[in-house]
């Protein structure tokens, strides 16, 4: 018996398993991929934050310095009057002055001859005597007569206090030097301003003149007030660009940020904002790590699914496989059974009738099989039953070849695309195989049961039905019992009966 039993059915369990591996790895790149631009998003509107910060605040300092800008050129202006030199000093003070700003953090607007001798001094008719020639917003106009607006490196005054000097050239009508109109303004105005910003812990502002020195910082240090940042990375685009951004460890104190800056209106200070990207990217984090957890958990939930849904069809296809072989075997023989039988003689007939190929079988019937049971015992004749069976079993060969328990003691042999020749040929070595075993059953070894076969072969056509080739079978049986038994009959169809005697 070599027909296949029932097609096995088999789990397509890799199939399902990249399936399964597939859905979670997508969903993990959609997500993976939500959370990155979530992570740029974020950046993208930190630098968006500090470009506004630093636009505002460059922005109100300006304002502030051309304010205090507009006093010195008032006074420089005031200086190329025809008369100013013969006019009372009161009126003098007046003239220069009149529009000098007096805000809050800016000090006294001073006039200095051109030996560093303050001679004037914008809130008091008697200036107080002080030489400001080795200073360098003097040096810088006394040496060249392009400088405008001079914005000094910062000092300490008297009274301990950071200043940072702004200074404007007096050029005599010869284009000779005519000294210097100099005002101060306190660092502590930077201070104040950055105060009132509210700013991430580990964030800077930082407020750098244009050759690098650093004016003020949040957070506080006065140490570090006059520092050189000249190395910092900030000057690889200034004063090239007059704002942009750049993301680098500080050279302060080796934090990782995102710095944003820009220059306060033409004059040589910037103004540099840096976000930590701790801060930046603190909300991100969270996130990622709860939705990554989360994703985490349902991928390994479905992952879990998914083998269990795999362990459950293996469980459910292996019983469906169990039940179709039972209900297609015969219980005592192990062969197919009848109903495997009709199915396969009618699935084989049609392709039959396709290829217009033969289509033989055999009818097999064990001989005076009455009598063995009852020399023997019911039991006896149940093992010889299986003992014909394991010959009918060795006798088929092909795939295709189908031996069955008929009913009984009979037998059937299905053998698709066999010739009458080759059935025949299967037929007697059945048969010869059955005769030669030695069924020994309680030490009486000369009692064999005999099988007689009856052989049938067509090659289905036109109003011909798988019943007419049992039919002739089982006349060709007939034919081999009447005959005397223990032989194979082929039917009076094929072209020639062949007899085998025992
Ligand atoms: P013949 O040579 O003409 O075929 O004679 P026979 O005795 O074999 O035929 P008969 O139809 O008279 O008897 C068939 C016997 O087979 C009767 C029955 O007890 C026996 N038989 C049928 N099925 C089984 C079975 O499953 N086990 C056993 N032990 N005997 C069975
Ligand atoms: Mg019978
Ligand atoms: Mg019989």
């Amino acid at each position: 018996m070599t027909e296949g039993i029932a097609r096995q059915k088999t789990v397509p369990t890799k199939r399902l398993l990249a399936l399964g591996l597939t859905v979670t790895l997508s969903f993990s790149a959609i997500c993976g991929w939500v959370l990155w631009h979530a992570g740029d998003r974020d950046y993208l509107h930190s630098r968006a934050a500090a470009t506004n910060l630093v636009s505002s605040l460059a922005s109100e300092i300006d304002r502030n310095i051309e304010l205090y800008d507009l006093s010195l050129q008032a006074a420089v202006d005031g200086m190329k009057l025809p008369d100013i030199n013969s006019i009372s000093r009161e009126l003098k003070q007046v003239v220069l002055f009149d529009r000098a700003a007096t805000a809050k953090d800016m000090g006294a607007i001073l006039m200095i001859d051109p030996l560093g001798r303050v001679v004037m001094d914008s809130r008091s008719l008697v200036p107080v005597e002080a030489n400001y020639a080795g200073y360098d917003f003097f040096q810088v106009h006394a040496t060249r007569s392009d400088a405008g607006l001079f914005i000094s490196r910062p000092w300490v005054a008297s009274d301990g206090q950071y200043l940072i000097g702004l200074s404007r050239r007096i050029t005599n009508d010869d284009g000779s030097f005519g000294g210097v109109v100099a005002g101060s303004m306190r660092v502590s105005y930077f201070h104040s301003l950055f105060r009132k910003l509210n700013f991430g812990a580990k964030d800077s502002m930082t407020l750098l003149s244009g050759d690098g020195t650093l004016l003020m910082r949040a957070p506080f240090d006065i140490d570090m007030i006059g520092q050189s940042l000249r190395k910092s990375t900030v000057f690889k685009q200034f004063p090239r660009m007059q704002s942009g951004w750049y993301e680098t460890a500080s050279i302060l104190d080796g934090e990782k940020r995102l710095f944003v800056f820009q220059q306060i209106g033409q004059h040589p200070m910037l103004i540099i904002n840096g976000v930590s990207l701790d801060t930046i990217y603190a909300d991100w984090w969270r996130e990622a790590w709860l939705i990554g957890s989360i994703m985490l958990a349902l991928c390994a939930v479905t992952m879990a699914l998914t083998v269990f849904l795999v362990n459950a069809l293996k469980r459910r296809t292996a019983a469906e496989n169990k039940l179709a072989l039972l209900a297609n075997t015969d219980a005592l023989t192990g062969l197919c059974n009848r109903r495997k039988f009709d199915e396969v003689l009618s699935r084989e007939w049609r392709r039959s009738q396709r290829t217009a190929t033969p289509v033989s079988l055999l009818m097999i019937d064990a001989d005076s099989f009455k009598a063995y049971n009852d020399a023997h015992g019911h039991q006896a004749g149940d093992a010889a039953l299986t003992s014909i069976a394991q010959c009918i079993a060795g006798g088929t060969r092909r795939a295709s070849d189908l031996g069955v328990r008929y009913g009984g003691e009979e037998f059937a042999v299905l053998l698709p695309g066999e010739t009458a020749q080759g059935a025949l040929r299967i037929a007697e070595e059945i048969r010869a195989s059955v005769v030669s075993l030695r069924i020994q059953q309680h030490g009486r070894p000369d009692i064999c049961p005999t099988i007689s076969v009856g052989v049938a072969s067509m090659i289905p056509q036109v109003g011909l039905t798988p019943s007419d080739l049992i039919k002739s079978a089982d006349l060709a049986l007939y034919e081999a019992k009447r005959s005397g038994r223990n032989r194979t009959v082929a039917a009076p169809t094929m072209a020639r009966a062949h007899r085998v005697a025992a």
